[in-house]
């Protein structure tokens, strides 16, 4: 080729630009849609480009793709991350996505083996997914009474309710350093379910992630407003314990460890924050809890410190309330037992969704609505019902927020809650009139509908409104480096 030839090759793709020069052809492309990224505050119709499960291109020229969303008239927005996902399992998977979720980590407690959670969830998961190193796991394990693979909360027993010796505390740090060595993106403490930690255990735990520069994930020692061990007395904890570590900290559902003294809990972690503390914090949209009766949270004197009875624990499988005789024998048994708890206030929930500090995280499993409809239910209800949320902020509270708090641990959550080029192509496409949460506590695996469209690392999951089938594009998130 002539030097002149080249020159004028050169000149025409600067005048054509990078997307034009070749014919450039994507693998995906999303047409006119309204495009909302929580980072850069963009919200305008334009054009994406996705190629190699990424986005290439996000522009207002026409694009061309091997494939086309027509998206015109529908938001085209970040997937939503939920930082707090239980349920592990396919059924769980399905309801996730349908909800607009394209990453589900359990964060809160953490799996009990983490290498073994990647093995089997790579290549099977229709969505994202990654975890935390399990305290409760690492102190069953040091108290010699290890917990089975898919067992997160420990039943109620001396691993849970004894002090741990000084040796058992420094095997539940190695045990937590291998957890993060094979993967895992911080520590999470169910403070409240191995109320054997002693406060000094707690800060040796919290060191921990502070020498790995990972966050902590917790549920906090107690919830109610009897002393000692109320809320606030829980999350000052906490808070303490990230202050003298320099750990970061994610303090779980505020909303139902703090019931009504949710406010000044969220004034805690403002406070926190004015004083250069990296605390953060989430919730879920429901009045109610759930989860295993037979763990340490029911043992004696949880009536007088939630101020409930046993008519306001459920049953999900059948809608049976209990009773005293019925709770002691579920209780009792060895066996585990989901049970929903009608703790909190409407108008206390839907304060806390309304804050800016609150970013959204279901704690879901099945059983409870939340598994199927927390994030579709903050469409629905705080930004098109109520107005309290803006759509620009429920989408930050739903992907960029739980994106930034995993970024201290990998640096490739800053690809993700973002409707950038570069970003992972997880993307929602929906109709905000339309898009809504149809999960009840009667019927809890209803799935959320209007998504018309949830791509996860640029693979259609939800087409149309409807399952695609044969298709498992969840990869796994991991500490470190971007993989
Ligand atoms: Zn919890």
């Amino acid at each position: 080729m002539s030097l002149p030839t080249l020159r004028f090759i050169v000149c025409l793709l600067a005048i054509l630009g990078p997307t034009v020069a070749w014919g450039a052809s994507y693998d995906l492309v999303i047409r006119g849609g309204r495009v909302l990224d929580p980072e850069t505050a963009l919200d305008k119709p334009l054009n994406v480009g996705i190629t190699a499960g990424r986005i290439a291109r996000i522009s207002a020229e026409p694009l061309t793709g091997a494939r086309t969303i027509d998206a015109r008239g529908l938001v085209v927005a970040p997937g939503f991350i939920d930082l707090h996902q239980h349920g592990q399992d396919d059924v769980s998977g399905v309801l996730k996505a349908f909800d607009g979720v394209t990453s589900g980590l359990e964060m809160e407690i953490g799996v009990p083996d983490v290498k073994e959670f990647l093995a089997q969830k790579s290549g099977h998961s229709l969505i994202n997914f990654g975890t935390t190193a399990s305290h409760s796991a690492a102190r069953a394990a040091a108290f010699g009474q290890p917990l089975a693979p898919t067992e997160i909360i420990p039943p109620s027993g001396r691993s849970t309710n004894d002090p741990a010796t000084p040796a058992q505390l420094a095997q539940m740090q190695t045990r937590l350093q291998q957890e993060l060595d094979a993967g895992a993106l911080g520590i999470g403490m169910g403070i409240q379910y191995v109320p054997g930690a002693t406060r000094d255990e707690v800060i040796q735990i919290f060191r921990v992630a502070a020498s790995r520069h990972v966050p902590v994930f917790t549920h906090v020692r107690s919830a109610g407003k009897k002393e000692p061990g109320s809320s606030i007395e829980a999350v000052e904890e906490v808070i303490g314990a990230a202050a003298v570590t320099g750990a970061s900290l994610q303090i779980v559902h505020i909303n139902s460890s703090c019931l009504s003294d949710a406010p000044e809990c969220l004034a805690m972690v403002a406070g926190a924050r004015a004083r250069g503390l990296d605390v953060t914090t989430e919730a879920y949209p429901y009045i109610a809890g759930m989860t295993e009766i037979n763990s340490a949270l029911f043992d004696q004197g949880w009536q007088e410190k939630f101020g409930i009875s046993y008519d306001a624990l459920m049953l999900p499988d059948t809608g049976e309330r209990l009773t005293k005789e019925r709770f002691d024998e579920l209780h009792a048994s060895p066996k585990v037992n989901p049970v929903v708890l009608f703790i909190n206030r409407q108008e206390v929930v839907d304060a806390d969704i309304a804050d800016p500090l609150v970013s959204i995280a279901s704690d879901g499993e099945l059983g409870h609505p939340r598994d199927a409809g927390t994030f579709c239910k903050i469409l629905a209800r705080y930004v098109r019902e109520l107005r309290t949320v803006t759509l620009l902020d429920a989408i930050r509270k739903m992907s960029l927020m739980p994106a930034q708090r995993l970024e201290k641990a990998t640096v490739s959550a800053r690809r993700k809650g973002r409707m950038q080029e570069g970003a992972d192509a997880d993307i929602v496409i929906f109709d905000p009139a339309a898009v809504t949460d149809r999960a009840t506590y009667e019927h809890p695996k209803e799935h959320s509908t209007g998504m018309q469209f949830v791509l996860v690392n640029g693979v259609p999951v939800i087409a149309k409104g409807a399952l695609v089938p044969g298709v498992l594009p969840g990869s796994a998130i991991v500490s470190g480096a971007p993989r």
